[in-house]
Formats: C-alpha cells, sequence, structure tokens
C-alpha cells in the first residue's frame, strides 16, 4: 500500500514524540494507531514528570535528564515551564529519610520542610505532616494534550497520521522486519518502531519473542473545576494529586500509584467514590465533585523498567511505564540513534535484548 522510511506503530505519547523529533529531523514518518491518538494509557496519565520516582540508579539517571528534554520541547513548542514543585511525605519514617538520603547522595534538588512550612505552602491541606519533601524542579503535563499537540506540529511538517487501522501482524523478509499488514493491506516500512504500549506482546509473539509486560490497570480521578486550591503537586501516604490550570483536581485511585503493583481492575464506582471521599478528607473545605474516571492498563515490561532501542534488524521498540515522564527524552536519544548518530549511553541498560536473549 505505502513505502515510508520511519513507520511508528502508536500514537500514544511515546509514538507522538518520536515522530515530532524525526520529522523536525527532516526524516518521512508514518504514524499509525488502531485507535485515536492518547487513546491508550497517554489518555489516562497522572502526568507527574518526576525522578524522585526511579528503581535503579540508571533509572534515576534517565528520569532525571528526562525532566531536562520536557523543559527543552516545552521551550521548543513556546508552551509554559513552569514548575509546581512536588510537596512528597508519601514515605513515612525509615521510608521517608531513606528517601532522602538517596536523593541526597544524588544530588536531586530537594529541600526539608517543616510542619509550619508546609501549611503556609499548601494552606488548604487539613492536616499537614510533622515534614515533607519540596522537589521544586518536579511538574506535569497532560499527556493527551502534549499527544496531540505533538501530532500536529509533525503531520503540519509532513508527517503521515493513520488512525483506526489495527496493525495485525509484522512483515519480515531474510530476517528484516519490512513492515506491517493491517486490514486495509501491507504497509512497507524502512524502519518500523513499536510505541504499543500494552499492545505490544502479541505483535512479537508471531516473531518467537516473548516480551513479558506486567498487568497492571490503573484509574485516574477527575474533579469539576474548583478555584486554586492547590499549588504543589501533592505525595500523601493515602493520595496524590495536582490542580490543572482549568481547576479540575486529578488524583490516581492507588496511592502510590508510580509502584502500584496490583493487577486487578479498580471497580469505577468504587475507585472514584474512594477517592472522592480521601480528596474531602484532605481538603475538607472545598466543594469536590466528581467529573470523570479514566481507565487504562499501564505499559510495564516484565522488571518494571523501559524497553528502548533495537528488537531485529529493521524494527525498534520503545514501551514504558512513566511514559509521560520519559518520552520527550526517549524520543530525543532514538531518533540520534534511527539516524545513524550512534548508540545513546543512557539507554544502555534498558535495552529490550535482555528479554530476548
Ligand atoms: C493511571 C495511570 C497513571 C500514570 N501516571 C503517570 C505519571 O504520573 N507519570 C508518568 O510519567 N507516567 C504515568 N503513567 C504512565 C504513562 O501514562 C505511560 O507510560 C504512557 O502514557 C505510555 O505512552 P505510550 O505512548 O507508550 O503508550 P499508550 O499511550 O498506551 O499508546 C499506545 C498506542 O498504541 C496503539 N496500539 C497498540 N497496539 C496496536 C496495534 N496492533 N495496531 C495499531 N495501534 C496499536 C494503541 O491504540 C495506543 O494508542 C500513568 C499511566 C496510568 C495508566
Amino acid at each position: 500500500m505505502q513505502d515510508t522510511p520511519f513507520l511508528i506503530l502508536g500514537a500514544g505519547i511515546t509514538g507522538a514524540c518520536l515522530a515530532h523529533r524525526l520529522t523536525r529531523l527532516g526524516h518521512p514518518v508514518t504514524i499509525l494507531d488502531a485507535a485515536v491518538p492518547a487513546s491508550g494509557a497517554s489518555g489516562a496519565s497522572f502526568g507527574w514528570i518526576n525522578a524522585s520516582f526511579f528503581l535503579s540508579e540508571p533509572h534515576f539517571h534517565l528520569r532525571h535528564a528526562a525532566m531536562q528534554a520536557h523543559a527543552s520541547l516545552a521551550a521548543e513548542l513556546g508552551h509554559d515551564h513552569s514548575p509546581q514543585g512536588c510537596l512528597w511525605y508519601e514515605g513515612q519514617g525509615a521510608a521517608f529519610d531513606e528517601t532522602r538520603t538517596a536523593l541526597t547522595r544524588l544530588n536531586y534538588p530537594h529541600r526539608l520542610l517543616t510542619r509550619a512550612e508546609i501549611a503556609i505552602l499548601e494552606p488548604a491541606v487539613a492536616t499537614p505532616p510533622d515534614r515533607a519533601l519540596l522537589f521544586p524542579t518536579e511538574s506535569a503535563i497532560d499527556p493527551a494534550t502534549l499527544t496531540r499537540a505533538l501530532l500536529a506540529k509533525a503531520t503540519a511538517q509532513g508527517a503521515t497520521l493513520i488512525t483506526g487501522l489495527t496493525v495485525t501482524a509484522l512483515t519480515e523478509a531474510q530476517g528484516r522486519i519490512t513492515g506491517v499488514i493491517t486490514a486495509a493491506g501491507p504497509i512497507t516500512a524502512r524502519h518500523t518502531i513499536l510505541a504499543t504500549g500494552t499492545g505490544t506482546p502479541a505483535l512479537l509473539s508471531p516473531l518467537g519473542l516473548t516480551f513479558p509486560m506486567l498487568h497492571r490497570p490503573g484509574a485516574i480521578f477527575r474533579s469539576q473545576p474548583l478555584p486554586p486550591l492547590l499549588r504543589h503537586i501533592l505525595a500523601t501516604p493515602e493520595q496524590e494529586v495536582r490542580q490543572t490550570p482549568d481547576g479540575a483536581l486529578i488524583a490516581p485511585a492507588a496511592a502510590h500509584h508510580q509502584s502500584d503493583s496490583s493487577d486487578t481492575p479498580p471497580d469505577p464506582r468504587q475507585a472514584a467514590g474512594a477517592t472522592l471521599h480521601r480528596l474531602r478528607t484532605l481538603f475538607p473545605k472545598a466543594d469536590i465533585r466528581p467529573d470523570r474516571l479514566a481507565l487504562a492498563d499501564r505499559p510495564v515490561p516484565g522488571d518494571g523498567l523501559p524497553a528502548i532501542g533495537p528488537v531485529l534488524p529493521g524494527l525498534s521498540m520503545a514501551v514504558m511505564h512513566s511514559g509521560a515522564t520519559l518520552a520527550p527524552l526517549v524520543a530525543d536519544l532514538m531518533a540520534a540513534e534511527l539516524t545513524g548518530q550512534g548508540d545513546r549511553p543512557l539507554l544502555a541498560p534498558f535495552r529490550p535484548a535482555r528479554f530476548f536473549a
């Protein structure tokens, strides 16, 4: 049907960032999605950009570099990027001290706050804790909005976006991936990139590649707009929450959602009711009313860490949780690698080959 140098499967934040970057570098790109942009995890994300959560030191460095990549991307797009910062007291007791010690060793910007300082910074919080960490460089985005903005830029500069078309298989000839099969026919490509989130194992399995993923369903609660209530991203032991510029409270239904290990899909009514109750307890003077609850499966590779880079000749992948944080950096690094600028050391610990050896 068509022939394209770069074929990106998946129009979530990962595919959109990569399409934008490759297009900016002057390469023709086709991006294809089974549904509409940001219909997967990118449409149901908390959008917290941080490196205070990490699973290993290389993971920290990747996330920390990704925070800077967001600032650069915002400047490039002409978007405002003034980090609102995060007030963190999710970990308590020894867990709090361990986090503080680790982040001090890693030179991550943070400040220890007393109860009185917390009360001044966030007066609407009912019961300020006796201490919290302020992460001043952390921020949040709406991944769905950023996805659509990047795709609009990319298509304005010549990229092709195809929606509502499911890829049923990858095509292979002489050990090289040559494109895909869709209901509308085959598409050939010099290089195919899987940014297909939880749809990835089904595409790799016919090639004899088992890509393990954890089943991590999640839910995001959104309130109706409120007057200004909360300046920072707030991470308490019971609830993470932020307020958007239009006044809505955004809150994951699971506490500590980045390390949430539940594999049972939340019951929407129960999750919405429980989150609303926790938010009303946190902000008793606010008239918080529910707007909607979004459900999605987080795309978490089997060891919890991102899977980024070559799979087979002609095929690469970028599948990750914390994609809201990582996608702009991953796109910059992958675009450099895909266009022959050499391997990027930051990605070395996260190669998909660790699953296929
Ligand atoms: C509840 C929740 C909270 C989160 N909070 C945060 C957070 O605070 N900070 C953070 O950094 N990250 C967070 N994340 C994770 C982050 O949102 C994801 O890592 C990120 O959105 C993944 O983006 P993606 O583009 O890789 O995948 P997705 O957005 O899932 O996109 C994959 C796309 O591929 C398409 N696709 C799949 N298979 C096929 C096929 N065969 N043919 C064609 N198209 C296909 C799908 O239709 C989909 O549009 C959260 C996720 C959830 C669910």
